[in-house]
């Protein structure tokens, strides 16, 4: 590294908690599908902030909204109304196919927004007895970083030393349907799922697992709940994951792309049966549903509209995942997992680790980013186009001697 990112990574270093353990690329401004560095040198976006970039960097629409918001209101809280907050709630849960819209600010929140939802539902809908309440989650599971969410998961880095933990969950192998309903007692108000898990490598439940899901949860008389913050919003080449498989679940959490990159911006989504059981003042966020976040997410919402998105993701993630399948045949690669501009894939360990692919991938100006072992996950904007992808994936042949 050279003078300039090397002082930044330092000073980092030096003053900020080591929660994360970045490239060593310090970014300095981005277009489209490209960051630029301190040095000058460009870098293919293969990672897209975890799906929360869809539409790109520096994506025009979304700033002259975010613009024009700005010189506008940004900020009334929740204590007043104003003028964009209907017309975001009604396009969202249009777009949803469903009723309400909860707003809330990163996808932690929201997803602790489902779980109070489904426990105030189970409480004053579905009569469960007080205090009684669970919830079933999936092994592997990946939901955010609140002290309830890390509570429930599986991953030891992620939930070591944060106790106690908060009770109420029952965890099942994801893809086991079995197991789901061995799970589900009377007592049992949630399925929370992913319907890909991201985080565990971009895992595709086996066919007929959600719509099994969706049958159990109805015959049972228990909320399916499905986290699409990081696969919905056109990802997988559908406005939800859940939708390959025909499946519609009683609520949908959203975030990331929501924000378009720009401002964080989530939500839990569904219907006036569910999200009704709120009453004035027993949940909310300051920031949550703000002018400025309606503003860029309702040209979001006006985006995914156009179904423009989804067919790119869809058609360059066919081609994405058929040259990757071709990898897959050499070797080098031991496994290809996704659906649409998203995949996990799984590197010879004798090639190196996840980080050291990364690393190679970074030399080369490829930016991706690993998770577990020597698996790597591609996920970029969904606005990049054949001849960016095809040239990333040159890259990847490169840094694995193919
Ligand atoms: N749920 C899923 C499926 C995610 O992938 C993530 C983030 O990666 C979250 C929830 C948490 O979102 P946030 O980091 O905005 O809190």
């Amino acid at each position: 590294a050279t003078t300039a990112t090397a002082a930044a990574i330092a000073s980092a270093e030096a003053h900020s908690a080591h929660n994360y353990h970045p490239l060593p690329v310090v970014v300095a401004s981005a277009q489209g599908a490209w960051m630029t560095d301190v040095e000058g040198r460009r870098f293919l976006d293969m990672l897209a902030g975890y799906s929360a970039l869809n539409f790109g960097h520096g994506n025009r629409r979304l700033l002259d909204a975010a613009k024009a918001q700005l010189e506008r209101v940004t900020l009334t809280s929740r204590a007043f109304h104003h003028d964009r907050f209907a017309a975001f709630c009604d396009e969202l849960a249009d777009l949803c196919g469903m009723e309400m819209v909860l707003p809330m600010n990163t996808g932690a929140e929201a997803v602790e927004t489902a779980v109070k939802t489904a426990r105030k539902w189970g409480y004053r809908v579905k009569g469960v007895p007080d205090g009684r309440a669970r919830i079933v989650v999936a092994s592997d599971n990946f939901h955010g970083r609140t002290t309830t969410i890390v509570s429930f998961s599986t991953d030891p880095e992620a939930r070591a030393d944060y106790g106690p933990y908060t009770p109420g969950f029952d965890i099942v192998p994801y893809g086991d349907l079995a197991a789901l309903a061995a799970a589900v007692t009377d007592d049992t108000v949630a399925v929370l799922l992913e319907p890909i898990q991201g985080e565990a490598g971009v895992l595709v439940p086996p066919p007929g697992y959600l719509a099994g899901v969706r049958e159990l949860t109805t015959a049972r008389n228990v909320l399916f709940v499905a986290d699409e913050i990081q696969s919905g919003l056109g990802r997988t080449g559908k406005t939800f994951a859940c939708e390959h498989e025909g499946v519609v679940p009683d609520v949908y959490v959203l975030g990331k792309a929501l924000g378009g990159g720009v401002v964080p911006v989530s939500a839990v989504v569904s219907s006036r049966a569910v999200l009704g059981v709120f009453r004035a003042g027993e949940h909310g966020s300051t920031f949550g549903g703000n002018p400025l976040a309606c503003a860029v997410a309702l040209e979001v919402v006006a985006m995914l509209r156009t179904g423009e998105y989804q067919r790119r993701a869809a058609e360059l993630g066919d081609h994405l995942h058929r040259e990757l399948n071709l990898l897959a045949g050499g070797g080098a690669v031991r496994a290809v997992r996704g659906r649409g501009l998203w995949a996990g894939v799984d590197i010879d360990p004798a090639l190196g680790t996840g980080r050291e692919i990364s690393e190679r991938l970074m030399e080369r100006g490829v930016l991706v980013k690993d998770t577990h072992g020597s698996t790597i996950r591609i996920a970029p904007p969904l606005v990049i186009g054949k001849e960016e992808l095809d040239w990333g994936l040159d890259q990847l042949r490169a840094v694995l001697g193919g």
